[in-house]
């Protein structure tokens, strides 16, 4: 595996791979990595000849008071987990690198953004449509690994590529979960003993939601979510469910639906949520 911290670099890399022909497989992510981020791997080592990933701990997603500073960050370990996995190309720019002066021109995510964690952190997907958009333009992937577990991610970032015609294919991998239930987080680190035993009830939440949801409605699986999550010491940031991918109210009779929460524990904020598509005659809709 080599390692790449140069920007130029990278993109010369990736021209040069892509005129032997061969296809790229990109995982973009922050580092500290688990078993989530080399799920991601390994459905691109599986079905791309060349795997990058890229570690980049991104400044400009992280609003005021948010935890940009004391981010987990181990990349001796992740460039070992990294190579063990199959990654031919480990990119590790420093910030001054992919921002190296005022941007002369900025981002916004215009839609599917104004719930759940867009409405929650405040120009947090600005900052992901941003840096997505330099990377794409840096490792010109065929394929690039998103993890549902920050499933509005998967939709702004399948928005972004659609609107400004970005020649890569938005692959959205499960989550990848402790036995407990718990989905796998760099930020679980932070979790005190007790939070990490109350914290497996977010997914228990939503699968009783889900029930709720699907034999009475949206207000009763509400309930539901809020109900178990008091049972914690953890507060609940948010708990919505949507249609998915649009992220509108779920008048339709049938779709995908996403019911999403996110809890603030002392030290981590995790989030959760389970996709699930509803059949006509399983709708709680149109009874
Ligand atoms: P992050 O390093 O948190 O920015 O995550 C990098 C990528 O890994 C994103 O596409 C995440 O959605 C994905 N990811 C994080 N946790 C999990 C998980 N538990 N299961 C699957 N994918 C994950």
């Amino acid at each position: 595996m080599k390692i790449i911290r140069s920007a130029d670099d990278m993109q010369q890399l990736s021209r040069s791979i892509k005129s032997e022909g061969k296809t790229i497989g990109f995982v973009p992510t922050m580092g500290f990595l688990h078993e989530g981020h080399l799920q991601l791997v390994q459905k691109s080592v599986l079905s791309c000849d060349v795997t990058v990933m890229s570690i980049f701990v991104n400044p400009l997603q992280f609003g005021p008071g948010e935890d940009f500073e004391r981010y987990p960050r181990d990349f001796k370990r992740d460039s070992e987990l990294a190579e063990k996995h199959g990654v031919d190309y480990l990119f590790y720019p420093e910030v001054e690198e992919l921002y190296p002066g005022e941007l002369s021109v900025q981002l916004k995510a215009a839609t599917r953004v104004n719930v759940l964690c867009g409405a929650s952190r405040p120009g947090h997907f600005d900052g992901v449509v941003t840096v997505l958009t330099i990377l794409f333009n840096l490792v010109m992937p065929d394929k690039s690994f998103f993890g549902q577990k920050d499933a509005q991610q998967v939709a702004v970032v399948q928005g972004l590529v659609s609107s400004f015609r970005i020649p890569v294919d938005i692959v959205p991998v499960e989550t990848v979960r402790e036995s407990d239930g718990l989905a796998k987080s760099s930020r679980n680190v932070y979790l005190s003993a007790h939070e990490r035993n109350e914290a497996p009830i977010i997914y228990k939440a939503l699968t009783k939601a889900k029930t709720a949801y699907l034999e009475h409605g949206i207000d009763e699986a509400l309930q539901m979510i809020n109900n178990e999550i008091s049972k914690t010491s953890g507060l609940i940031d948010y708990a919505e469910i949507w249609s998915y991918p649009d992220l509108q109210q779920p008048v339709e009779k049938t779709g995908q639906i996403i019911i999403a929460a996110a809890v603030k524990f002392e030290r981590a904020r995790l989030i959760d949520n389970i996709i699930f598509t509803v059949e006509e005659e399983s709708s709680c809709f149109g009874q």
